[in-house]
């Protein structure tokens, strides 16, 4: 052990207290990432005019240690930067390091090219995108670490760029993060990128929300006391009870679905209880109704009926009886360990098959993922799994802008002309693929630059149904071709 460098050393010391059954194989691995980065990067600094590798690269290996992944993601974690800003190539990591965690890193860095142009249109299709770049959930896990040490440092960046990065954040980061149930890191993200994203936006909300704290300040004490006093009367234990304070980002979203009109907002303070036992969350529901009258229509049963990303608990909105609105919250060590970690907590989480009401539509290519688990695996083992190719049969083809589309595989110039816009479509009369025209019948490949050619003249024919296969095009030619027939 003495040969190893002082830093390295440390780090190694916070790797086996977090993971005591790592081999020393695996140890002596992310001890070889840890000197190969550090010196790759030796030199470089950060903007806030610190080392680069301690300061950025060691932050985000510990992101992915807490977000539960483990040998090969840690060492992609500390090596994430050296294709992109270093002389390293990926053939030298592979050299030294093997194939996967080379993979893993040039996938890093390949969706560090990709960039979120604004437009809220395309926005869904970018996130899809982001994910078939990725082609292994755990890349994407990894940029997400990279992105969260980004925003926790934004203080030191221009504020063009630190503008860009929030926006950017909040569209892209933070949804991804959500289809894959990791709660906390949702909130953390927008949390961060919030005051940057929108300055005036976030002033009025921060405002509200220290007002509102400040006056429930002496009734949530008094309730968070009889509360453990009535649960352990009834369980005969004492279960762990905190506070919860909504996110800054997630009141903003509710202030704006209640027209500002925050008296309605019942959960920005909610007291939490962790019991034993899915029994228990029923009984301590129980004992809190008994106790407290519930707000008509304000208990929901998130156990029976999990949120579409996975999400259980019990929660209800009780009156204090000094005037205010309180939410409680009913969960098991499981369900909490589930909120803060997502599926990367979902080895040891047995509950996950009973959800029902799942939100098909919005959520099925996540969902896909989910179908794929196995509770033997560790969460390392299942991510490593998580190749995304279930987007094999789309295509991604972008605007000259930059705007991302999604479309089926063997889509045409007239899928991708009605994709954009009804009107393009209807006036499109071929198309540029990276630059050369082509017919409007030829089949887009992914990652193809399409702009649409439209000429006053064109419009839909009977021909044109031969022409595409997506639907959207399909059904608005055949509109057209009625119109004008009658
Ligand atoms: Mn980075």
């Amino acid at each position: 052990m003495d040969k190893w460098d002082a830093n390295s050393n440390s780090f190694l010391i916070i790797i086996k207290e977090r993971l005591p059954r790592i081999t020393d194989k695996n140890l002596h691995l992310i001890q070889n990432a840890y000197e190969y980065a550090k010196l790759a990067h030796s030199g470089q600094l950060r903007a806030n005019g610190k080392p680069y590798f301690e300061e950025h690269c060691v932050p985000v290996a510990l992101h992915v240690l807490n977000f539960g992944m483990n040998t090969p993601l840690i060492c992609a974690a500390l090596l994430h930067d050296t294709i992109e800003d270093t002389s390293t190539t990926v053939k030298n990591l592979k050299d030294n390091f093997g194939e996967e965690i080379a993979f893993l890193v040039e996938g890093v860095s390949k969706l560090g090219k990709i960039k979120y142009s604004g437009n809220e249109y395309h926005v869904e299709s970018l996130r899809k995108f982001f994910v078939f770049v990725a082609q292994d959930v755990r890349v994407v896990i990894l940029k997400l670490a990279d992105r969260l040490h980004n925003l926790e440092t934004l203080q030191y960046l221009p504020a063009e760029k630190q503008h860009r990065i929030a926006i950017e954040s909040i569209m892209i980061h933070a949804p991804l993060a959500s289809r894959m149930g990791m709660g906390k890191l949702v909130s953390k993200i927008n949390d961060l990128a919030f005051p940057y994203a929108y300055p005036q936006e976030y002033k009025k909300t921060r405002s509200i929300m220290d007002e509102l704290i400040k006056n429930s300040d002496e009734t949530v004490k008094k309730i968070h006391r009889d509360l453990s006093v009535d649960l352990y009367n009834d369980l005969n234990y004492l279960p762990k009870i905190d506070n919860r304070i909504k996110g800054t980002y997630s009141f903003y979203k509710k202030l704006i679905r209640k027209k500002w009109n925050y008296k309605e907002i019942y959960d920005l303070i909610a007291i939490r209880a962790i019991v034993q036992s899915i029994p228990d969350c029923y009984r301590a529901l129980g004992v809190i109704h008994h106790h407290w009258r519930p707000v008509p229509g304000r208990i929901k049963d998130y156990i029976a009926i999990p949120k579409p990303n996975g999400y259980q608990s019990l929660h209800s909105a009780v009156f204090s009886g000094d005037g205010h609105i309180i939410e409680i919250q009913i969960r098991t060590p499981e369900m909490h360990q589930f909120d803060e970690y997502g599926l990367a907590s979902h080895h040891n989480y047995k509950h996950i098959d009973t959800q029902k009401g799942t939100d098909k539509e919005s959520f099925a290519w996540i969902e896909q993922l989910r179908e794929l688990q196995n509770s033997n695996l560790t969460a390392s083992e299942y991510y490593s799994q998580l190749k995304t190719d279930f987007f094999e049969d789309r295509i991604f083809v972008f605007t000259p802008k930059g705007d991302v589309v999604d479309l089926p595989v063997r889509a045409s110039i007239l899928d991708f002309a009605y994709a954009v816009h009804t009107e393009i479509g209807e006036r499109a009369s071929g198309g540029r693929i990276n630059g050369k025209f082509m017919a409007l019948k030829t089949q887009l490949k992914s990652e193809q630059i399409v702009e649409i050619v439209t000429n006053k003249k064109a419009h839909p024919s009977d021909k044109w149904l031969g022409m595409c296969i997506t639907n959207n095009a399909l059904s608005n030619i055949r509109k057209y071709l009625k119109i004008k027939s009658t």
